[in-house]
């Protein structure tokens, strides 16, 4: 009895804040975001999360209204509950685990930016984000408030891209961008956009998926007046589950799509979250359906307190694995690695080559299709390669 009492008194809690929510207003759902100390009024609490809650080594809680309404507040498994809510395996710090796995600090010339491969940098633009993901890479800096970003930081970053006309490409993270002022974005944009060498800009935020209101007009107008011929402006987003794509979500979506910016995905693979072929196959159909192309699918890294997210490597290479032949190509994300110590990113694929026979001059394939092996021929060429060579008694029995 005292069970359904609490379960009442947490639907009546989340009507009360939607109803005061003035739900086509971002500001109302930033105003409304809710804390750490507010998740009990919002979800029935397992003892794990309380102690997540209370110990966490990671990033605040915050969760828009919006993203909160997505969440289950009875199941602990609700893969939207996952991504909000801290649980025990937060509070421990693994021995592999470090704050910055891929060395960003060590190759970072400046506060905020990193310039790990030559002709583009990744931007640290700000420290805060609508929704704190349970499972960020960034959480040595996301919601930390020392790690905010002053214009002085930001002036110096452009003031070193402006010195290495290397630089093509800058991608803007944090932190969320469209978490920053209007004014804010216009101004970075307009400076990126004034540097003759910078070709293209991309926008890494979740607000799409955690606040699709924030794509307003006065946003769109800036971002249209900054792409063009100079700039390209791209927006590469983290849809990491199908229940994210929302209606609101896909007219955000076509919203940015309006004013030429192309959309992609970069899901983050998450242990029982969307750690299974078909969850992953379902999501990145819905995203076509919003016209969102798949960019990249994350391994997760080594930082602290990530050990509840992290998967075998093989499950990533086994869903791209299943993908293949499922959906369109647009459909299918590269499975990365940001390799620890500033190696930058690697893809990983299933391997459908199973080798060469130099005799015939022949390859043999698995096909994703059938599951059969199919042969193709090497023409005859001035460059060599090598490939590996099946032997004569192991291509007899190919099957
Ligand atoms: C991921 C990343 C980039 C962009 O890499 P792409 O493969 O071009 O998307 C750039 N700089 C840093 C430091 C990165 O981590
Ligand atoms: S929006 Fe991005 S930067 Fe912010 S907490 Fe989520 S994953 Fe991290």
């Amino acid at each position: 009895m005292l069970g359904n009492h609490v379960r009442e008194s947490i639907i009546q809690a989340r009507a009360e804040l939607y109803a005061k929510t003035e739900w086509a207003e971002y500001h109302s759902h930033l105003k409304h975001r809710v804390h750490a100390k507010d998740l009990h009024k919002y979800f029935l609490l397992t003892e794990s999360e309380e102690i997540g809650i209370k110990e966490t080594i990671r990033l605040n809680v915050s969760a828009s209204p919006y993203y909160l309404k997505l969440s289950d507040p009875f199941d602990p498994h609700c893969p939207i509950r996952r991504m909000i809510v801290p649980d025990s395996h937060e509070t421990v710090l693994s021995p592999e685990e470090s704050p910055d796995p891929l060395h960003e600090e060590r190759l970072s010339p400046v506060k905020g930016l990193t310039h790990m491969y030559p002709n583009r940098v990744l931007l640290f633009s700000n420290h805060s984000c609508t929704v704190y993901c349970r499972h960020c890479m960034r959480g040595r800096k996301v919601s930390a408030n020392d790690e905010r970003m002053e214009e002085a930081d930001l002036i110096q970053a452009f003031a070193y891209i402006k010195d290495h006309p290397e630089i093509e490409d800058v991608v803007i993270s944090g932190g969320d961008p469209l978490n920053l002022p209007d004014s804010r974005i216009e101004w970075i944009l307009a400076e990126l956009n004034a540097i003759p060498h910078v070709r293209l800009c991309r926008l890494g935020t979740r607000n799409p998926v955690t606040l699709p209101f924030r794509i307003t007009k006065s946003l769109l107008t800036i971002l249209e007046k900054y792409n063009d011929d100079s700039l390209s402006i791209f927006c590469n987003t983290q849809f990491n589950h199908p229940k994210e794509c929302t209606q609101e979500a896909k007219e955000g979506i076509l919203r940015l799509l309006k004013v030429g910016i192309s959309v992609g995905n970069q899901a983050v693979l998450l242990k029982g979250i969307n750690d299974d072929k078909e969850t992953m196959l379902q999501l990145h159909k819905k995203l076509l359906e919003m016209r969102v192309r798949a960019y990249y699918l994350y391994d997760p890294e080594l930082i602290p307190g990530s050990r509840g997210f992290r998967t075998p490597l093989g499950k990533g290479i086994q869903i791209i694995e299943y993908m293949r032949g499922k959906i369109g190509g647009m459909g299918i994300p590269h499975f990365v690695n940001d390799l620890p110590a500033g190696g930058g990113k690697i893809t990983l694929s299933p391997n459908w080559y199973l080798g060469y026979n130099p005799k015939t001059r022949q390859h043999a394939f698995r096909s994703a299709l059938t599951g059969k092996v199919h042969y193709s021929f090497e023409p005859e060429s001035s460059e060599s390669f090598t490939y590996p060579i099946l032997g004569e008694n192991v291509w007899d029995q190919l099957e």
